[in-house]
């Protein structure tokens, strides 16, 4: 075997599986076809859960650091959302382009010793019953290399995805929209000179008419321009969109205000929203873009695809190193499928909202005032933020059950500390303040590090899987601890 697994495409998602493998010790490799990172950024935020998985891994700060904006709301088709209702650190997005959010994963990767390989393209694979023998090209010619497992993580379209020929059904474009980083010479007044709220994208207009919004990047002058426009004739995402297509827009809102001195890059793309039915195909798995594509609404993509990331990392890790326990790959489609499906559902009503045509700006009208209302602005921001998300785990039900650890302060060895920094090692974690119940976990010593706390809230222990999932909760009768540490961390080592 030449490696355990087989990543294909160094983007954020291929970047942070790899990354949660090695750090589980797993031997990986990560091919890109591309020679260089494009920059060409597509994501520009981090969502609030996102935020917090990166504090899981000790990554925020550095992801942070080279934000060029905090943006203190979400929004679903351009209406505003707070995420304060949400218990959470990171009540706000990050302000961070894709490609900056692929340096900090790429340099963890790096520290953990796995390099990515550039200009090196999938051609084919094999499955065999306990391998994978991809083809592959890079400069030199061709060559192939040998793994257990082969996780495409290839983008929309996913060779891995079409080589496996399963299905990937979903709905055609009916919307069309450009995207371009332009550097302007002459800046209209009315333009945010930063980005800190959605209501600096899309200015005052309620309905979205115009369409057109400026996200400021940081640079003077630096805009990324979005625009819906009416064309019947989808134009490839990998064509070359006209420079004077864009200067076009801008015109067409902002008469002589506006100067475009340069159109960096620009692309097209539509609400084709598509899901693939298997994200697990015997020794091959999907994630990411590979697995669902939809319109870009509300900024969730690179999100979603972490997540997945997230999710499979430490399952395909426990496959490796021999103690997964059955069935528990097959959980990463059970578990991400439907919340793949959710967020193009929720992509398809922000596509339908920003028609407009009389009925849905009705709609919107609507739309707006409901979401004005603290449980409803709740409801759509966890959806867009990813922090409603409730896995269905067996065992009694319990408001903790299932969702993410919230990360609040504990004690710990008479210091307080965040419950997130005591999930860096990637491993399960077991919080209790009880001796004897921390004991129980000793022969998962490896895989799950038994914590001693004070002060968690909501429950006297939680068992928390590696991604930040509650498994297990005990509110005093610790009854049902062992299974849930042998449905989730196999069979006991000793
Ligand atoms: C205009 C636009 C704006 C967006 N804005 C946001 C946003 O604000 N927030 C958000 O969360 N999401 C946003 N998204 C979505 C986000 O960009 C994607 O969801 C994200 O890039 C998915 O990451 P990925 O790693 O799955 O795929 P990709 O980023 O597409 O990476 C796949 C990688 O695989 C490589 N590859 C492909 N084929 C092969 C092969 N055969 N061999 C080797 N390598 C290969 C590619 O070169 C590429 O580097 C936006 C998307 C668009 C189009």
């Amino acid at each position: 075997m030449d490696t355990d697994v087989l990543v294909i495409g160094g983007g954020p998602v291929g970047l942070a599986l790899a990354t949660e493998l090695a750090l589980a010790g797993v031997d990986v490799g990560v091919l890109e076809r591309l020679t260089e990172r494009s920059g060409q950024s597509k994501a520009l935020n981090l969502q609030p859960r996102t935020a917090e998985v990166f504090d899981l891994r000790g990554l925020f700060d550095r992801a942070s650091s080279r934000a060029m904006s905090t943006v203190g709301d979400g929004h679903f088709s351009g209406i505003p959302l707070s995420y304060d209702g949400w218990q959470t650190r990171h009540p706000y997005q990050v302000g961070i382009p894709q490609a900056r959010t692929e340096q900090v994963l790429e340099e963890r990767l790096a520290e953990l010793g796995t390099k990515i390989r550039r200009g090196h393209a999938l051609l084919s694979f094999e499955s065999t019953k306990d391998s994978i023998v991809a083809t592959v090209r890079d400069g030199d010619g061709e060559y192939e290399i040998r793994a257990r497992y082969l996780v495409g993580c290839d983008g929309g379209r996913s060779t891995v995805r079409k080589l496996l020929d399963v299905p990937f059904p979903g709905t055609d474009p009916t919307t069309y929209a450009i995207v371009a980083d332009v550097v302007l010479s002459k800046t209209p007044a009315k333009l945010a000179r930063q980005w800190q709220s959605i209501r600096d994208i899309f200015g005052e207009d309620p309905n979205l008419q115009a369409m057109t919004g400026a996200i400021p990047l940081g640079e003077p002058g630096l805009f990324r321009v979005l625009a819906r426009h009416s064309s019947t004739e989808y134009v490839d995402r990998g064509t070359a969109v006209p420079a004077g297509l864009v200067t076009g827009f801008l015109k067409k809102i902002h008469g002589d205000e506006v100067e475009v001195a340069e159109v960096r890059w620009a692309s097209q793309f539509s609400d084709t929203a598509r899901q693939v039915e298997r994200y697990r195909v015997g020794r091959v798995l999907l994630a990411g873009d590979a697995a669902h594509i939809h319109f870009p609404a509300g900024g969730q993509g690179l999100n979603l695809g972490v997540q997945d990331a997230m999710n499979l990392g430490w399952k395909l890790a426990a496959e490796i190193n021999g103690w997964a326990p059955a069935g528990l790959l097959d959980t990463y489609h059970a578990e991400r499928h439907p919340v793949g499906e959710r967020v193009i559902g929720n992509t398809r009503a922000q596509t339908a909202l920003i028609s407009q045509e009389p009925t849905a700006l009705a709609m919107r009208a609507l739309f707006r005032e409901i979401a004005e209302m603290p449980e409803v602005n709740r409801k759509l921001a966890g959806m867009i933020s990813g922090l409603d998300i409730r896995y269905p785990f067996d065992g009694p039900s319990h408001p903790l059950l299932g969702v993410r650890m919230p990360d609040v302060e504990l004690g710990v060895e008479g210091e307080t500390r965040w419950a997130s920094s005591l999930f860096h090692s990637g491993h399960g974690v077991l919080l209790s303040s009880a001796p004897d119940l921390l004991g129980l976990a000793r022969p998962w010593s490896g895989r799950v590090d038994a914590v001693a706390v004070t002060g968690l809230p909501e429950a006297a222990a939680v068992l928390v899987r590696p991604d930040g999932y509650v498994c297990w909760v005990g509110t005093g009768e610790e009854t049902g601890l062992d299974t849930a540490l042998r449905t989730w961390f196999g069979h006991p080592a000793v």
